[in-house]
């Protein structure tokens, strides 16, 4: 049975043209690890009111929690949660759910999302700075364009402490970028060619984790290595 909490939208902000942020307020007690999601249960005509988002901020002691939202102009949750909610509204917010849960350990992490598949990565990447752990981390973010990529100061700053290897890649640059261009297939295969050992964690729509994941298993990465959550 889920468990359903009312909570206070604390904060609301746009995070790029089409993906916003919410900041909720969320009970310490009501524990957390990286990669787990929630479900909020909308006030939506339809049969299914309940829609699914990945937490995007640290399992944390403060009482909230922050999501990343993507409009799906089409959708019937979106449009209400860009339209109709904002500081003050309060939504009914599941307990955290599922299994693809980033764990504590030694080896490598390769994390590798498009969009708002970066959200449990986020919390992942905050609760191993805040609880100091040495851990390799090495995120593979794909979006369209430079605007499209979320928390990028985030990244960057986490780079210049050499406390993450980030690799973005963007499959509509503008001429001035000089990274990467193309999707994430362009990045991973090198990456793991030398890195047998390494876990990969995949998130988002499933075009971009199903293509990924079985060209990591044709490179010879085995299940154990493979751990993934389709939005879709
Ligand atoms: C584990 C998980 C985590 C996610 N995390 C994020 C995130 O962090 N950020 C983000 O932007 N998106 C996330 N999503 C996607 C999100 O749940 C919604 O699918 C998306 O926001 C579109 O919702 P919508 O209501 O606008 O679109 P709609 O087209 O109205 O609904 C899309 C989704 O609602 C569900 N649904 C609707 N109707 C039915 C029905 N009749 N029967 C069964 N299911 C139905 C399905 O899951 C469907 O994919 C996540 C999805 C999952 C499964």
């Amino acid at each position: 049975m889920d468990t359903w909490y009312q909570c206070e939208v604390l904060e609301r902000k746009p995070l790029s043209n089409s993906v916003i942020s919410l900041k909720l307020a969320y009970a310490a007690s009501h524990t957390f690890l990286p990669g787990q999601f929630v479900m909020l249960d909308l006030p939506i005509s339809g049969d299914f009111s309940t829609r699914s988002y990945s937490i995007a901020s640290a399992p944390n002691t403060e009482g909230w929690i922050e999501l990343c939202i993507v409009l799906k102009q089409d959708g019937a949750g979106t449009p209400y949660l860009f339209e109709d909610v904002q500081a003050g509204s309060v939504l009914k917010v599941s307990d955290a759910q599922g299994r693809f849960i980033i764990e504590d350990g030694e080896e490598p992490v390769c994390l590798i999302s498009t969009g708002t598949g970066i959200a449990p990565f986020r919390s992942f990447i905050q609760h191993v700075q805040n609880r100091g752990i040495d851990r390799e981390v090495h995120l593979i973010f794909g979006n369209r364009t430079e605007s499209d990529i979320l928390y990028e100061a985030e990244w960057s700053q986490l780079v210049e402490a050499g406390k993450l290897s980030f690799y973005p890649v963007l499959s509509r640059a503008s001429e001035s970028w000089s990274g990467v261009k193309g999707y994430v297939h362009e990045v991973y295969p090198k990456l793991a060619e030398s890195n047998p050992n390494w876990i990969f964690y995949l998130c988002g729509w499933s075009t971009m984790v199903k293509e990924t994941k079985n060209n990591l298993k044709a490179l010879g990465f085995s299940r154990k290595q493979l751990k993934f959550e389709l939005y879709d």
